[in-house]
């Protein structure tokens, strides 16, 4: 009864006038939060230029979507419905009521909903509202960030609405270098500005360094994990799980580069200070046969 209650809420602001920028939505994923199924939404817009970016279609670009529509999608997979189809439906058969109370008590099969981009918090209110909707349906929900909006997070994480915060750490929070692993000036200070927020509010944390062959070094990842070390002392509320170092590769018509082998990555890992737990992740090689 609850449930279906919490399913109307959001029908009813079907008619609302909020258009998604939207980028795509992948149904599952196990890839996005580990140990988690996820429904991943792509929002579209992102206010850095990383060289290495692997979604730069995202970067910018205009594909509006009502909310409603958009809504109805994630209803659709998360419950299973005849509006799952990819083309929109008309607005009489989005969400049938009937049907939802009977759908809300089945299992769903995905158990959290993630929004990545682009930057999601590049359209705060499609975050909120999206967040909310998951929060209906009772998914977990995660946030993947550049932490380039540190206002906007605070304001998300103030209204509950976020359960786990993924923040991309590009390289050491030194202007020069973030500069040089963004494309863009003026993002460090943001960065760690979304740090000590979501450490001092207690939001459950990970954060996440790509590692190229040219950035970061061990080095500036060394101080990167310095840094983690110093805000978990700060603040004793944190929930910061854990810094993950994932390999880079080259993305879609960039020239390619041998990527920094895990092997050199555990190595850089091993250099760090104890006190902060480091998973290093790489793609499996891929042999090619013809
Ligand atoms: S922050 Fe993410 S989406 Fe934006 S340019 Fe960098 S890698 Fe691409």
């Amino acid at each position: 009864m609850r449930e279906c209650r919490s399913i109307s809420i959001c029908l009813r602001e079907r008619d609302d006038w909020l258009k998604v920028n939207l980028g795509g939505i992948v149904p599952l994923s196990t890839v996005d939060w580990l140990g988690r199924a996820a429904l991943v939404v792509f929002l579209r817009g992102c206010p850095l230029r990383c060289p290495h970016c692997h979604n730069q279609r995202l970067q910018t670009g205009e594909s509006r979507v009502a909310f409603h529509v958009i809504a109805s999608r994630i209803v659709a997979q998360v419950k299973g419905t005849r509006s799952a189809a990819r083309t929109p439906v008309p607005l009489s058969m989005q969400i049938d009521l009937d049907d939802a109370s009977q759908r809300a008590s089945s299992k769903p099969f995905v158990d959290a909903f993630v929004l990545s981009g682009g930057e999601p918090l590049h359209q705060p209110d499609a975050c909120a509202r999206l967040f909310r909707l998951a929060k209906s349906l009772h998914l977990a929900t995660g946030l993947e960030t550049s932490g380039y909006y540190p206002d906007r997070l605070e304001r998300l994480l103030e209204m509950n609405l976020v359960d786990k915060v993924f923040l991309d750490l590009k390289t050491a929070l030194v202007e020069t270098d973030y500069e040089r692993a963004t494309g863009s000036s003026g993002a460090a200070v943001f960065v760690r500005e979304s740090l000590d927020i979501c450490c001092k509010q207690g939001v459950a944390l990970d954060t996440r360094s790509t590692v190229f062959p040219e950035m970061p070094s061990g080095p500036q990842l060394a101080e990167v994990a310095e840094m983690l070390l110093e805000l978990k002392a700060k603040y004793p509320e944190n929930r910061l799980e854990s810094l993950i170092l994932q390999q880079g590769h080259a993305r879609e018509g960039e020239p390619w580069f041998e990527p920094v082998s895990l092997e050199a990555m555990q190595e850089m890992a091993g250099a760090f200070r104890t006190g902060i737990k480091v998973q290093v992740r790489a793609a499996p090689k891929i042999k090619w046969t013809n």
